[in-house]
C-alpha cells in the first residue's frame, strides 16, 4: 500500500471525531476499483493510503465494504463499459445492504454528463470528478482517528512500493480531436515545485526507489506557475533528493520537449533513458485532423536530437489506428515511420468513438469512419510489425548485463526493470525487493528479458 500525500491526511485524521460505537469490520472496510491510466491508478494509489489513514481497511470485495469507490477511465468506450458492468454488480450489493455508499469518480464524470447520470444511474450515491483525492475522502461514512488496530490490517506506513508514481500536473490544455481528457479533467494546473519536491522526498525517506512524475503534457508541466519553471528545472530539484535512485516522467507531447529537457535528462544520472513520446499517426494529414500541433518532419527531427543526446535511450510511443478521416495510404504512413523510427515499444488504439470530441463528430459521417474490421486489421498490422521490431531491439541485451531496479517477486521470480525500462526476470533466494540487481540476460523476447545474477549495485 501506498503512502503519498500523508502528512495532510494525518492532520485531516486528527480533526476528527472518535466513534460514538464500535463499527462493525464492514464499517471498517473500503473497496476501490481502477480502470484507466497512471494518472488514475496513482489518485486510486493516493485515496488508499488516505483512507487507511483515517482507520480503514481495504477489502476484497465490494459486498465486505461500507465505501466503494469506482475510479474511472472516458479514453475508450470499451472503459466505460467496465465500469457501467461494475455498477451493474453494485446493484446487488446495494439492495442488499442499502447503507453502502458508492462514488463513482474520474474521467467518466464530466460537467456534461452529470446530470444524465443522476438520472441513469441511482446506485451511484456521489459522483466526483477526476484526481479530487480530498473530496472522495470527505465521503467516507466513518472515518476515525485511529492509525493502529489490531483486529483489521493497517496501512503499511514504513514500506512504499519500490516505485511510485506522483502526479505533478491536472487537466490539459490541448484540444486533440480524438480525447475527451481536457472536457473532463480540465484546464491544466501545475503543482508547485516545492509541494512536489516535499512529497517526493517523504515517499522516497519511506523507502520508495523510483519516482515517476506523471502529467497529461508533462514536458508543459510549471508554465502556469509564477517564474514559469520548466520540466528540466523540477528533475535537477528532485535528483537531488536523498535515497532516490532513479526518475522518470510521463507522458511527454512533441510540442513540448525543448532541447534544454533533452539535455537535463541525458546530463543527470538519475534520470533515466527512457521517453514516451506519443505521435498517433504518421502521416501529416491525419496529425492536422488530429490537432497534434507537429508534423511527421518535425517529429522524426525530435527523435533525432533526442538518440543523439542519449544513445541508448529507450522510445515508446501511442498510436491511434483508424482514426475519422485515415485511408490505407495514412495508414501506411504510420508503418512507414514505425519501420524508420523502430521505437522500443508502441501502444496501438483502434479508434473509439467519444462524444463531444471534434473526431466523434467525423465518426458519425459515414464518409470519414473507419469501418470496425479495418480498424483492427491496422491494430493488428502494425502489433505484428511491432512485435518483430521490439523483438529484435531486445535481443541486442542478449549476453549484456544490465542493471535491475527490482520491484518485486512474480511466479517464483524476481521481477524489476533495467533503465530502459524492459522487464527483466531472474531467480535467486535471497529477497531482492528495492535492489539494484547486475543481471546478466540468457534470453530475450518481445516483451522482457530474463538473465541471471551477476552482483549487486549499492547506490551511492
Ligand atoms: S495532449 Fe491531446 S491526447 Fe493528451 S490529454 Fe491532452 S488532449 Fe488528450
Amino acid at each position: 500500500m501506498n503512502d503519498l500525500t500523508l502528512l495532510p491526511f494525518e492532520a485531516f485524521a486528527q480533526t476528527l471525531p472518535k466513534p460514538s460505537r464500535d463499527l462493525t469490520p464492514r464499517e471498517r472496510r473500503y473497496y476501490v476499483w481502477t480502470v484507466g491510466c497512471q494518472m488514475n491508478i496513482s489518485d486510486s494509489e493516493r485515496l488508499e493510503a488516505a483512507l487507511q489513514g483515517v482507520g480503514y481497511a481495504p477489502a476484497e470485495r465490494p459486498e465486505e465494504a461500507s465505501f466503494i469507490v469506482l475510479n474511472s477511465c472516458s479514453v475508450r468506450a470499451s472503459a466505460e463499459e467496465r465500469i457501467m458492468g461494475k455498477l451493474g454488480e453494485l446493484q446487488r450489493v446495494k439492495r442488499e445492504q442499502p447503507d453502502t455508499r458508492v462514488v463513482l469518480w474520474g474521467c467518466m464524470v464530466g460537467p456534461n454528463n452529470l446530470s444524465i447520470f443522476k438520472q441513469k444511474l441511482p446506485v451511484v450515491d456521489h459522483f466526483v470528478s477526476p484526481s479530487a483525492v480530498d473530496e472522495v475522502l470527505a465521503l467516507a461514512p466513518n472515518p476515525i482517528y485511529q492509525l493502529e488496530d489490531p483486529a483489521l490490517p493497517v496501512a503499511d506506513w514504513t514500506h512504499p512500493p519500490v516505485s511510485v508514481h506522483v502526479p505533478i500536473q491536472y487537466g490539459c490544455n490541448m484540444s486533440c480531436a480524438f480525447c475527451v481528457i481536457p472536457l473532463r479533467r480540465g484546464r491544466e494546473r501545475s503543482r508547485p515545485l516545492a509541494e512536489i519536491v516535499d512529497e517526493v522526498t517523504r515517499i522516497v525517506a519511506r523507502g520508495a526507489k523510483e519516482i515517476t512524475l506523471l502529467g497529461q503534457i508533462v514536458d508543459s508541466w510549471g508554465h502556469d506557475l509564477p517564474g514559469r519553471p520548466g520540466l528540466a528545472d523540477l528533475l535537477r530539484a528532485i535528483h537531488d533528493v536523498p535515497g532516490l535512485v532513479r526518475l522518470r516522467f510521463l507522458t511527454s507531447h512533441p510540442a513540448w520537449m525543448v532541447d534544454k529537457l533533452i539535455q537535463t535528462v541525458a546530463e543527470l544520472p538519475k534520470c533515466m533513458p527512457e521517453i514516451n513520446l506519443p505521435v498517433q499517426s504518421g502521416d501529416d494529414g491525419i496529425l492536422k485532423i488530429m490537432r497534434r500541433g507537429y508534423t511527421v518532419q518535425r517529429y522524426r527531427d525530435l527523435i533525432g536530437r533526442i538518440r543523439a543526446a542519449m544513445p541508448h535511450v529507450a522510445m515508446t510511443t501511442d498510436v491511434i489506428v483508424g482514426h475519422p478521416g485515415e485511408q490505407r495510404q495514412h495508414f501506411q504512413g504510420t508503418l512507414d515511420l514505425a519501420s524508420e523510427i523502430r521505437f522500443d515499444k508502441i501502444h496501438i488504439a483502434a479508434y473509439s468513438w467519444r462524444p463531444g470530441t471534434r473526431a466523434g463528430e467525423m465518426e458519425e459521417n459515414p464518409e470519414f469512419a473507419v469501418p470496425e474490421p479495418e480498424k483492427q486489421i491496422r491494430r493488428i498490422e502494425l502489433e505484428r510489425m511491432q512485435e518483430q521490431i521490439s523483438t529484435e531491439r531486445n535481443a541486442a541485451y542478449l549476453d549484456q548485463t544490465v542493471e535491475v531496479l527490482v520491484e518485486g517477486e512474480s511466479k517464483g521470480k524476481w521481477r524489476g526493470r533495467t533503465p530502459q525500462n524492459k522487464l527483466v526476470f531472474f531467480s535467486d533466494a535471497e529477497n531482492w525487493t528495492g535492489r539494484l540487481a547486475l543481471v546478466h540476460i540468457t534470453k530475450t523476447g518481445a516483451w522482457s528479458l530474463q538473465g541471471q545474477l551477476a552482483g549487486e549495485r549499492i547506490p551511492a
